[in-house]
């Protein structure tokens, strides 16, 4: 899906931080990272990407989508059936093993059916990610590299046409990183998806096409006094 963000404003409540895009474009199929310091607002305009908050003022568009003129109901169905989310904290649900984690999408959208065609690609995600002997456990014992990895096979096991990834190579040793950014580049490619990263580590930013500098839209209002 083509993205494209037009004079988007947003401000959490009446704290001092602001993000102000004028523009950006993100090409269906490309590969963007967005690189800043800590609290610069990646992970928040992800969540604007994903449709989880609201810019104050502008225009989000998302293939066909225009965010902002969605309800909240269809900018909720819009979620659940095109964006892949990888958050940075996993948000995995603790009384479910992993296995039903991975499925989590299928649970809660009705449009998604979980037929054996879906049940076979678990085994083969749950394979590609080093969780095959970890889909009955329970998310209580994973460590914090597993805990990542089940969050990436959460997001790609329904084919999403946006996959948003939020730091999710933070938590793993440099051969898993690699391994990861190739997985995740093999399924974007496989789905014709676009695929966000937020990342810290410079040796990956090669392999993006665009890489996005959130110092850019960081301004804070006494920068302007
Ligand atoms: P990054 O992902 O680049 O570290 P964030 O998007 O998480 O940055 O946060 C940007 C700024 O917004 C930070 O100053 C952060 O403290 C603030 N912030 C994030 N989430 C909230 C929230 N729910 N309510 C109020 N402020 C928030
Ligand atoms: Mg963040």
């Amino acid at each position: 899906m083509d993205i494209s963000l037009n004079q988007v404003e947003f401000a959490y409540g009446d704290e001092d931080f602001r993000l102000q895009i004028p523009e950006l474009k993100l090409a269906a199929g490309s590969h963007t990272a967005f690189v800043g310091p800590s609290g610069s607002g990646k992970t928040t305009l992800l969540r604007l990407l994903a449709g989880i908050t609201q810019p104050q003022s502008g225009a989000i568009q998302i293939g066909d989508y225009s965010l902002q003129s969605l309800s909240d109901a269809n900018r909720r169905a819009f979620r659940i059936k095109h964006i892949g989310f990888v958050f940075q904290d996993f948000r995995l649900i603790e009384y479910l093993n992993v296995q039903e984690n991975l499925r989590l999408s299928y649970r809660v959208n009705e449009a998604l059916n979980l037929t054996t065609e879906v049940n076979t690609r678990l085994k083969s995600l749950a394979n590609e990610l080093q969780l095959t002997d970890k889909l009955d456990a329970t998310i209580d014992t994973l460590s914090q590299g597993e805990l990542q990895r089940a969050a990436i096979g959460r997001a790609l096991l329904p084919k999403p046409k946006l996959i948003l990834a939020d730091e999710p190579t933070g938590n793993l040793d440099p051969s898993n990183k690699s391994r990861i950014l190739d997985l995740l580049f093999a399924h974007a490619a496989a789905n014709h998806a676009t695929l966000v990263m937020v990342t810290h580590d410079h040796a990956l930013l090669n392999r993006f096409e665009q890489v996005v500098d959130f110092e850019e839209f960081h301004k804070k209002e006494s920068t302007n006094a």
